[in-house]
């Protein structure tokens, strides 16, 4: 097995899964995102896991991503959270993908192609109403009428209604107050739904943010992401439920040797040795996903300890101050970038990096083996 490699703790998913139900209730459906591939953490393994836990539906952003679920044997409801293109409503169709849909040529080219294929029972949409969010979805005044259209087309089947936030994980007076407009306004809009005679069927809103922040966003389902593996949307809501990191991305050192004081390390030469250490060499990089800007920024587990990142992380290696009393590790010592207690977290990263844990374990890349672990 390759020396780096993301540890998926399959035992902390399904508590993190049983936290956010206990959040929301049990009579609550729960979508679990599995897009970008679980983001990052394995998405048919993930997804399944997700099932025996009790969740109910999957979501996916792309249509590949949906098709790879169907082609691991998973036949629970998934839902498409992006448009797809043209040529991709077939697939859509054949690989029963509940696809959010917020125009009448979505809806209208759906109906032709499930006509075409005579896909028994139709396909079920969600119609998407933008309330806010500014990304896809057809204005709230217009949600009745589209959801009479859905409901006139003899092989589409209108399953839920969904809104997204934009700022449901802030705590700011403002965006709390955003947020209740935009939940006022898609309550408007199932209503006019519910008045022009069409049972708008699953009715969802909340992501990590309003499953932590707003409760009127729960109605019948909640579409948490990023809580599933660990993380609150926002630095501020850490702390909120007791989630625990799923993935923890780790290495092993290969190489260790003595540098002298004013000796310097990697490309560039950004760092030189400002006494005598032990420097070990880490094969993990920006080819598998850490990024670059870590370099001289950023500190990793080793036996305990917080040893800093020296130099320039290369493409696929890094390098490791052990400090005077390196001598303690050995070769092959393992190594934790994050995501395990005391090492840093995937948040922790992203505050270095100026970004969010999202995009923290989305880029630990394919060459990054996943290694499933499961209590018994
Ligand atoms: C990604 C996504 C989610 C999950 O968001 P988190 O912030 O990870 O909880 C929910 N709904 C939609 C439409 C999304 O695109």
């Amino acid at each position: 097995m390759r020396a780096t490699q993301a540890i998926i703790r399959i035992d902390n998913l399904k508590r993190n899964i049983r936290v956010i139900r206990e959040r929301v209730g049990k009579g609550r459906l729960i979508c679990a995102p599995v897009k970008a591939d679980a983001y990052g953490h394995g998405a048919a393994p993930v997804a399944k896991a997700c099932l025996e836990a009790g969740v109910q539906r999957l979501a996916v952003a792309t249509v590949d991503e949906g098709a790879e679920l169907r082609a691991a044997g998973i036949d629970a409801p998934i839902l498409l959270l992006s448009f797809p293109m043209p040529d991709e409503y077939e697939a859509v169709v054949s690989y029963e993908l509940a696809p959010l849909v917020g125009d009448r040529e979505l809806a209208a080219g759906l109906e032709r192609v499930a006509a075409a294929l005579n896909a028994a029972g139709g396909i079920a949409v969600h119609l998407k109403v933008d309330t806010g969010m500014g990304r896809i979805g057809c204005p709230p005044e217009e949600a009745a009428k589209l959801a009479r259209f859905i409901a006139s087309l003899p092989h589409v089947r209108l399953e839920g209604v969904a809104t997204h936030l934009a700022v449901s994980d802030s705590l700011k007076p403002e965006n709390i107050q955003y947020t209740h407009e935009q939940i006022r306004r898609f309550v408007c809009a199932v209503d006019a739904i519910k008045k022009a005679g069409v049972d708008p069927g699953v009715v969802h809103a909340a992501a990590s943010g309003g499953v932590l922040l707003h409760e009127r966003a729960w109605f019948d389902m909640a579409r948490p992401g990023v809580m599933l593996y660990g993380y609150a949307p926002d630095p501020a809501l850490a702390g909120l439920l007791p989630l625990e990191p799923v993935m923890e991305l780790v290495s092993h050192i290969v190489y260790i040797k003595q540098v002298r004081k004013g000796e310097s390390v990697s490309y560039g030469r950004t760092w030189t040795a400002p006494c005598d250490t032990t420097i070990a060499t880490i094969p993990i990089g920006y080819g598998d996903g850490l990024n670059r800007l870590l370099s001289n920024n950023y500190s990793v587990l080793v036996k305990g300890k917080q040893r800093p990142v020296v130099g320039r992380i290369c493409m696929d290696q890094c390098l490791v101050d052990l400090g005077k009393d390196g001598a303690a590790c050995e070769k092959f010592e393992k190594v934790t970038i994050f995501g395990a207690k005391p090492a840093f977290t995937a948040a922790d990263m992203a505050e270095i990096l100026h970004t969010i844990p999202y995009e923290i374990t989305c880029n630990i890349n394919k060459r990054v083996p996943r290694v499933f672990e499961e209590a018994m």
